[in-house]
């Protein structure tokens, strides 16, 4: 198929799309097309990258908005934990499939999950054709019962599963050795939620004598795991922990909407990780504590608390938050999808630039670079995730089929 009169990068474009991959980016009307083999979008779109929320547990969808106003632990442990007791396999797939759909709705191609039944949220993600890494969640419970012994790889050519330690919390010390070694034989990532809280950070002074990030490094995960750490949140953090997840190369997954809303903190050191090496990603966290899996709203969040927070407005500018929420949320799946060029898979999403917002960004003064740039403004700071119309998963149509069921 061939998507004509679309802006990439300021110039208006034809795209061909062949086999789940772009075969071709053109300037519009180059090349002679046959109407039967096209769809013309008249100028009125714009394509970007598809985004990567790289921190979700996707099912929770079911449970939007649960415990509002508890901090972290009483929210787990009231509103959260009692009802995820009750859940079913068939409610986990109805909840992930209500959040892969939001998620392609709004512009993102890839996700990074972790919750139980993986199976659910797999055959979700297979459906709607997004793409990604599903791991299951375990805690120390899970060793005891045996649900460890049991897990089944059920990866795919656009998906992959693993195993993730909850946190350090739910998982204990040995039980983390254990799970490194499963990593780093299986070559998986290993996604566990670190230094939330300053609670967190304290408690594990307190019990192992270090803060969180030293704690692993001494049970010897970070050695182990290397570049395949994904530690969602890591808040709390002091020099010694960023050099040591620089050292590692990590990838550090910020949830800006969640740390605000479940009061967990907002001053995430982005530039010192990012300056000691460290790739930094971005994600919504599940929709109990985000609310919602809008990538656009958690970069301008994100880009916001950077800059509120720092007294600088120059910190974290729309160029650079958008590679956060695409190239390096792909880098950390080992994916090289964050550009719409020849001969790279179909993962981009088109935006309506007839909306109010992005008025004057066609300006005919402005050249293509200019104009890229005022784009991304608009779009991450005046528009929200309902300004993506279509997104493409490796080639598929350009859809966001409804829940009929
Ligand atoms: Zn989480």
């Amino acid at each position: 198929m061939i998507y004509r009169n679309i802006y990439v990068d300021g110039v208006l474009s034809d795209i061909t799309v062949s086999g789940g991959m772009i075969t071709s980016v053109a300037v519009a009307g180059s090349k002679p097309v046959p109407d039967e083999d096209s769809v013309d979008f008249h100028g009125e779109r714009w394509a970007l990258p598809g985004m990567v929320n790289m921190h979700t547990h996707s099912a929770m969808t079911l449970l939007r908005s649960e415990g509002s106003g508890l901090p972290l632990q009483r929210w787990l442990n009231e509103a959260i934990f009692p009802h995820e007791a009750k859940l079913t396999s068939d409610d986990i797939y109805t909840g992930a499939l209500e959040a892969c759909l939001e998620m392609k709705e709004s512009g993102t191609t890839a996700f990074n999950d972790m919750y139980f039944c993986i199976e659910s949220t797999v055959r979700a993600a297979h459906e709607t054709g997004i793409c990604g890494n599903i791991a299951l969640s375990v805690t120390d419970q899970d060793f005891d019962n045996g649900n460890i012994k049991k897990f089944q790889f059920l990866d795919s050519k656009d998906i992959s599963t693993s195993i993730s330690p909850h946190s350090i919390y739910a998982v204990n010390g040995q039980h983390l050795k254990y799970l490194a070694d499963f990593a780093n034989e299986h070559d998986t990532l290993y996604h566990i939620h670190l230094s939330e809280t300053q609670m967190e950070r304290e408690d594990c002074i307190s019990e192992h004598g270090v803060p969180p990030v030293v704690y692993l490094d001494q049970l010897g995960v970070l050695d182990k795991v290397g570049s395949h750490l994904v530690a969602a949140h890591s808040l709390w953090l002091d020099k010694t922990e960023i050099q040591l997840l620089g050292e590692h190369r990590a990838t550090v997954v910020h949830c800006p909407n969640s740390n605000l809303k479940l009061g967990s903190g907002c001053r995430f050191l982005y530039t010192e990780l990012r300056d000691a090496g460290v790739n930094v990603t971005l994600g919504t966290d599940g929709c109990a504590s985000s609310d919602n899996l809008d990538m656009v709203e958690a970069m301008k969040v994100m880009s916001l608390l950077q800059k509120g927070t720092r007294n600088d407005p120059s910190v974290l500018p729309a160029e650079e938050v958008f590679q956060v929420a695409t190239k390096n949320g792909y880098r950390a799946l080992r994916l090289d999808d964050a550009v719409i060029k020849e001969g790279h898979r179909a993962n981009f999403f088109l935006v309506d630039i007839s909306k109010r917002v992005f008025k004057g960004v066609m300006d005919n003064n402005i050249n293509p670079k200019e104009r890229t740039k005022l784009f991304l403004n608009r779009f991450i700071y005046a528009a929200h995730g309902d300004a993506v119309t279509d997104t493409f998963t490796a080639g598929n149509a350009a859809c966001t089929p409804d829940i009929t069921s």
